[in-house]
């Protein structure tokens, strides 16, 4: 047990102590204590969880999970809503440097931040698992995953994306590699030191199939048929190398849904790049936006599986006496903020929250599961005034979408476009940054009780079993 852990435990113990007698002597809860109190009280008393789902909205700030409730109607809670802990992380990066010591960077991207949560390590932009180190192409030491102390402890484990499952978010998991754009055989150019010729641990698919991940489902095909160069695989696919290595691969829906044995692994390759959108809607344009027009949703084809399908499939073939861990990400929030399209982002967030949803309903037949989501960084979308006129209206690249309740809802994105001091904004809307916010951390379950309060993402690691 960790010292932390330890010493939470014990106050934990007292805490139950005090409570109880305040309840005996002087009727703490007039009325039925409330279901928060009863999860609150639960997780005091268990802090142990056998399984361990944890869903990861990239870029899915307050904003965004605001945008996406609203959008709904008020007065439709989200399934997130259910969750009873939450907290705010910190995401800072670091900036390369000789060490040990490194100067922060406010603006981080997924891989660092991947790398915080899935490591309990602060590192630099565009690191996967590895330490900061002075370049960003100079690789730095490798740093143990949860998936891999959890491999190691007998579970099973699962990563699961929107995006290619190479992305930064699912590679952080099962693979390390200074560079996040290293990510299937024909990546490697900016990896030279790194390739299973040199001696390396390879690519990131090659990586993620060498830790026999129980459960790989996403997009990202592209990356997975190129032929490996060096090691004992060499001039195999990495598809090839997976199926050698005894993997079941499905390539659409019917395909997933049909896997019902699991003793072996399962690698669904379900898009050759990122899985489709599930909605879309009027574009964003500079100053006021659109005429208010509701969003159009079901666009996702149905050869896809959706991600609360995907979280379905993989509980079920993850399930076991030893336990298992999980990592779903909502990938898409992040691209289509980046890209300004409201809807895209909103269809997105929607569907995470109907995984998160899924995994709920399994938890309350399986209270011995924590379920923790998060986002790994700030995004640009901001919730404005629709009545805006004159000097009052934004000066980024907005949408007006017609929500549930038949309001509208302003969203502008207005972090680059900026052409140049005595330019004109630039009309087309060029790539949206990050943000540097904290970001909120939702939890349920044994254990979840360690997201309250004001945290860092690396304080993460311990909560997920680090
Ligand atoms: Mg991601
Ligand atoms: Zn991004």
């Amino acid at each position: 047990m960790k010292r932390r852990r330890l010493v939470f435990a014990l106050a934990a113990s007292l805490a139950i102590v005090a409570l109880g007698a305040g309840t005996a002597a002087a009727g703490l809860f007039a009325h039925q204590p409330s279901g928060k109190q009863r999860a609150f009280f639960a997780a005091l008393h268990d802090q142990h969880p056998q399984n361990v789902i944890f869903f990861l909205g990239d870029g899915m700030g307050t904003q965004e999970m605001t945008a996406a409730r609203y959008y709904q109607g008020v007065h439709n809670a989200l399934n997130v809503d259910r969750m009873p802990f939450t907290g705010f992380d910190t995401t800072w990066s670091v900036k390369p440097g000789a060490g040990p010591d490194y100067l922060p960077d406010y603006d981080p991207d997924s891989a660092s931040t991947g790398t915080m949560w899935a490591t309990g390590q602060k590192t630099i932009d565009e690191r996967i698992s590895q330490g900061p180190s002075t370049a960003i192409n100079v690789p730095g030491p490798n740093l143990k995953t949860v998936l891999e102390l959890a491999q190691k402890q007998g579970m099973k484990v699962g990563d699961v994306s929107t995006a290619e499952i190479t992305d930064a978010t699912p590679a952080v998991l099962a693979s390390h590699i200074s560079l996040r754009g290293c990510q299937g055989p024909a990546d490697m150019a900016a990896c030279p030191l790194e390739t299973k010729a040199a001696g390396g641990l390879g690519s990131i698919a090659e990586q993620e199939v060498d830790h026999k991940v129980d459960v790989l489902l996403g997009g990202g095909r592209n990356r997975f048929t190129p032929t490996i160069n060096g090691g004992p695989d060499s001039g195999k696919t990495v598809i090839e190398s997976a199926q050698a290595k005894g993997y079941r691969y499905v390539t659409d829906a019917a395909g997933l849904s049909g896997v019902s044995n699991s003793s072996k692994p399962v690698l669904g390759l379900f898009s050759p790049s990122n899985m489709s959108l599930e909605w879309s809607g009027p574009a964003a344009s500079l100053g006021k936006g659109n005429a208010p027009a509701p969003c159009t949703e079901n666009q996702r084809p149905a050869s896809e599986p959706s991600l609360a399908a995907m979280t379905q499939k993989s509980i079920e073939l993850l399930e076991n006496r030893r336990g298992f861990f999980l990592q779903v990400e909502g990938a898409s929030i992040d691209k289509q903020d980046h890209a300004t399209n409201a809807c895209g982002q909103i269809g997105e967030t929607v569907a995470f929250d109907k995984a998160i949803g899924v995994a709920l309903d399994y938890q309350r037949r399986h209270p011995d599961t924590l379920i923790v989501v998060t986002a790994d960084h700030s995004h640009t979308s901001q919730i404005v005034g629709e009545d805006a006129s004159g000097a009052g209206v934004p000066t980024g690249y907005s949408t007006n979408l017609t929500t549930k309740d038949g309001q509208t809802l302003s969203l502008t994105y207005g972090t680059a476009g900026y052409g140049g001091p005595g330019a004109a904004p630039v009309a087309a809307p060029p790539s949206q940054q990050h943000t540097g916010a904290a970001v909120p951390v939702w939890a349920s379950g044994p254990g979840g009780l360690a997201v309250l309060g004001t945290n860092d993402h690396t304080d993460l690691f311990d909560v997920l079993g680090g």
